[in-house]
């Protein structure tokens, strides 16, 4: 009997987590953070009810923080390994792991500090970053499509998931006596015709799938008309002498951004741009981005063929110095600041916006998702004062909001990307989604595909 067990991103959208149990074997499929919300803490410490001893092998689909962010947990708790993933997910979750680590240690000594005034025992941070090395040292870096035995009878390959660079989706084969069972977990599916990446592939046939859905609702404008709209920004400021501030998550939308720039000006669409990355971990990443390109699909290639790099340009300016970020507050002209955190919770975009938001010049550009309470939030609401520092700020600064840019398929992507496992009629699993969109997607599977899924919820355990 194969046991699954869903531990995470079970009706919500973070802390992915997966278990597969044949009794000779135990694997888990991701150990993300639960992010967001506000029991996130409490969830965080709540770990799967598996004995980190007694498992073989973790299997990781790719390097953001909801899908890895608490692997050094485990390690902590006794696992020694190994954890499977490509080489770049290995590579860019060393960068988000230490970043995390990071956080979590000072957050820990700023809440500890507020216990102790109050008088009651202090927390443990989740992990602090001599707990990330264990979790590196027993990575094992595997190919896309090479067949790897993780544990007694269980075997896995990766399918490029065009996600993130190094995003695999995972087709698992399971041998139980004289039976065998395939399970596909699509980890998260990306956008084709995204920059860099290649488009998202769909695995082999298989029994079971576990399928995301955090779009399963609906689709994301489209990518042609959201770069249209970037593109006139960028005009409207070089024609004024205006800044661009653009909050951006690190990794991935801000390699995206800055392609997307870059072909603006290799195209002849725009002219020479001032454009700053100000951000240590998107730096990094981006050296990450540049550097794997046996990942990068056929314009990322004839880019390079020209003589020229995808993720550079000239005019772009990567920033590390804290100095040097400083000196930007005062820096008048046309600029674009592409910074972190992309919902501008910390980070130095706050400095940015603080210096800024007051300038009716200003630009800011909204790329991605905004949490409910963050100040990215507030400024998609359009919100006349926002508090930044203590000090009230009035919002004269133009806030343009670009829905396309998503790095997760919408309801029709999704929808393709499954299509080729529809045929066997396969038990369906949605995941990695709140409960309307899932509801939408299983809807819509049903009356396309005769398929009906199961909305499983944490916890839950299915006999496959
Ligand atoms: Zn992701």
């Amino acid at each position: 009997m194969i046991k699954l067990g869903f531990y995470g991103a079970a009706g919500e959208v973070t802390g992915s987590c997966y278990v597969v149990d044949t009794g000779r074997a135990r694997v888990m499929v991701d150990l993300g953070m639960h992010q967001g919300e506000r029991e996130a803490d409490e969830h965080n410490r709540r770990v799967p009810p598996i004995d980190p001893t007694k498992l073989n092998a973790v299997v990781l689909t790719h390097a953001h923080l909801d899908h890895c962010g608490r692997l050094p947990m485990l390690t902590k708790a006794g696992f020694r390994g190994p954890i499977f993933c490509t080489s770049a997910t290995s590579d860019l979750a060393e960068v988000i792991l230490r970043d995390s680590a990071e956080i979590q240690c000072a957050d820990a000594d700023r809440y500890n500090a507020k216990l102790r005034r109050q008088g009651e025992p202090a927390q443990e941070p989740l992990y602090c970053p001599p707990d990330v090395n264990p979790v590196l040292g027993i990575t094992r870096r595997v190919n896309y499509g090479e067949a790897t035995q993780v544990a007694e009878g269980i075997q896995i390959r990766f399918f490029d998931a065009g996600h993130i660079l190094g995003s695999g989706s995972v087709h698992m084969t399971i041998n139980d006596g004289p039976r065998t069972v395939s399970i596909v977990f699509s980890g998260d599916v990306g956008v084709s015709g995204s920059p860099i990446l290649r488009d998202p592939s769909t695995p082999s046939a298989a029994d079971v799938v576990v399928m995301e859905s955090t779009y399963g609702d609906r689709d994301h404008r489209s990518l042609e008309e959201t770069r249209a709209e970037l593109l006139s920004i960028l005009r409207d400021a070089q024609a004024s002498g205006a800044k661009v501030i653009i909050p951006a998550f690190a990794i991935g939308r801000t390699q995206d951004l800055v392609y997307h720039m870059g072909e603006f000006i290799r195209t002849g669409q725009i002219a020479r741009l001032n454009v700053f990355v100000d951000s240590p971990m998107a730096v990094e990443a981006t050296g990450l981005y540049a550097r794997h390109t046996e990942l990068h699909d056929d314009r990322a290639r004839e880019i390079a063929l020209g003589k020229q790099t995808p993720l550079s340009f000239p005019g772009l300016t990567y920033v590390r110095s804290a100095q040097e970020s400083r000196r930007l507050n005062d820096a008048r002209g046309c600029m674009v600041i592409i910074s972190a955190s992309g919902m501008c919770t910390g980070g130095r975009i706050v400095h940015h916006l603080y210096h800024n938001l007051a300038r009716p010049e200003t630009h800011v550009v909204i790329v991605g998702y905004q949490g409910h309470g963050t100040l990215g939030r507030r400024l998609v609401d359009r919100h006349e004062t926002v508090r930044i520092f203590g000090d009230p700020i009035t919002v004269r600064a133009k806030v343009h909001t670009l829905g396309g840019f998503s790095a997760h398929a919408g309801q029709s992507g999704l929808l393709k990307w499954f299509e080729p496992l529809a045929a066997r009629k396969p038990r369906v699993f949605l995941t990695h989604g709140e409960d309307p969109q899932r509801q939408a997607l299983s809807t819509l599977m049903r009356s396309r595909f005769g398929v009906s899924a199961v909305l499983p919820m944490y916890g839950d355990v299915a006999e496959v």
